[in-house]
């Protein structure tokens, strides 16, 4: 049995503010089996749900020695859909109004890191083979546990992993944390956090000190080795190049299933896509475009943000409004991108219509009713939305980048490589063609769009793989 201990600052169900609280609510799940016990470790924020913590089961307290300060933490653990749970509490650090974005994020994630290892020490419950770090919140784990816990016999043998889901951020702070709040002013560690003479970097150091590095996509893994992904860490991933890899995040099939999803008119799936027309009359109609079937469908729900590429499809509007196709875009994001929508949407209403807001419900009709997916992101780590669409017959055209790259071929999608605006165009002339003039092979793209496994069940697999190579 191989243990693994899944340390991350947020997972679903019990607090979620963007991806990371997804991978980490569903992977642990997928991967545990007979042969693997993931328990996941989590801060006691104030965000978790009341339903959860009247559920939870005090189990010890112990301190936590962070920097000159010795910290109380109490131990709780719930098991939820049969994974173990715990949870470290210490209501100074936890108890904020928000999950990111405190005056002292830089010692909040040091205390949580640190009582991981504390965890392990005392609380008696679970040794691990290994520790599965992720994002800056957790990078001091693997360099605490080789500085400061490698000489106690139980931590000998622990391997780690750090899985970066977010490169953006990497928790950059004062070169006095070190010694202030780390406690690492006199180890090798001191040196190797700094990233110029005054910043310590928190990401840097997991990178250098984990046993394994992933990202959530092969081609991202490639790409952050250049300056252009690297987010200034790329000379860094070249030197470790060789523990550096990429697994796939995966979608929830049962969540996302045009056959059973609740909030679509008309539930379909690749053998019954005459259904998918339907819904795509009724978004149509609903979005107030005009109300034909045989014009397609090019849609865009997204965060409207630089890195989604949305300055080529600022660009392409004058063109798209000159073709037979139409476009609506769910969103909210940077004003600039909103206004540009919301302008064509207000001059040709039959043709461009812009919902501006995040809206659940809306996405999975859109998911179920567009014909083409637009995403041709400046860097993608992964992608969701691609993956969803696929699964709901719907085309993604993207740009070949990170997750999209690894995601979309010739025969699910369309897809052009240069962040170039007439590049994109001819990928959308491309798909015009085949939706006027292929009638056939479109369908058989819809259906191998349908038919590609992007499940956590294949993510899992490749992280069981990695586990095993470690130990
Ligand atoms: P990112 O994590 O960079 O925002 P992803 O493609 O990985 O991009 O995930 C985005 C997820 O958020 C998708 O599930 C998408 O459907 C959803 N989403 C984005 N914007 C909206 C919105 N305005 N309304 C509803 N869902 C949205």
């Amino acid at each position: 049995m191989i243990k693994v201990l899944f340390a991350a600052f947020e997972a679903a169900p019990f607090v979620k503010t963007g991806g990371l609280g997804d991978v980490a609510g569903s992977l642990p799940g997928a991967v545990s089996s007979s042969a693997f016990d993931v328990r996941v470790i989590l801060p006691k924020l104030s965000a978790i749900p009341e339903r959860y913590v009247k559920k939870m089961e005090f189990v010890t307290s112990f301190s936590v020695p962070l920097g000159w300060r010795n910290q109380y933490c109490g131990l709780f653990r719930l098991k939820h859909k049969g994974i173990m749970y715990y949870f470290l509490d210490n209501e100074y650090y936890f108890k904020r109004d928000n999950v990111y974005g405190e005056f002292d994020d830089g010692e909040r994630v040091a205390f949580f890191s640190k009582a991981v290892l504390e965890f392990i020490l005392h609380a008696d419950e679970f040794i691990p083979d290994i520790i599965h770090c992720n994002d800056w919140h957790t990078a001091l784990v693997p360099v605490m546990l080789r500085e400061q816990y490698k000489e106690i016999p139980e931590f000998a043998g622990i391997k780690t992993v750090f899985t970066i889901h977010n490169l953006k951020y990497q928790g950059k702070y004062s070169e006095f944390v070190i010694g202030d709040i780390c406690g690492l002013e006199n180890t090798a560690a001191a040196a190797q956090l700094l990233s110029d003479e005054h910043t310590a970097n928190y990401l840097q150091g997991a990178v250098i000190y984990s046993d394994r590095i992933t990202t959530v996509s092969p081609s991202y893994a490639e790409e952050i080795r250049m300056p252009y992904y690297g987010e200034g860490l790329d000379w860094l991933f070249n030197r470790r190049k060789d523990v550096l890899s990429g697994i796939l995040n995966g979608i929830d099939y049962r969540v996302w299933d045009p056959a059973k999803d609740k909030k679509i008119p008309l539930n379909y799936d690749a053998s019954s896509l005459a259904k998918k027309h339907k819904n795509k009359l009724l978004l149509q109609e609903e979005l107030g475009l005009e109300f034909n079937k045989d014009i397609p469908l090019f849609v865009i729900i997204s965060r409207l943000t630089e890195q989604k590429g949305l300055d080529l499809v600022n660009y392409l509007l004058p063109e798209f409004q000159q073709r037979s196709m139409q476009f609506a875009v769910l969103g909210v994001g940077d004003k600039k991108y909103e206004d540009a929508f919301l302008y064509y949407a207000d001059i040709d209403s039959q043709k461009f219509s812009a919902s501006i807001k995040f809206d659940g419900e809306l996405a999975r009709r859109m998911y179920a009713g567009a014909d083409v997916l637009l995403m041709p992101s400046r860097f993608e780590p992964c992608g969701l939305a691609q993956m969803i669409a696929m699964r709901y017959g719907t085309l993604p055209l993207v740009r070949e980048t990170g997750g999209l790259k690894d995601t979309v071929h010739k025969n699910n999608g369309f897809s052009f490589l240069n962040f170039n605006a007439h590049d994109m165009l001819y990928a959308v002339d491309c798909a015009l063609d085949i939706w006027f003039n292929r009638k056939r092979r479109w369908r058989a793209m819809q259906k191998q769009a349908m038919t590609e496994d992007y499940s956590w069940k294949a993510s899992a697999r490749e992280y069981r793989k990695l586990y095993r190579e470690i130990i």
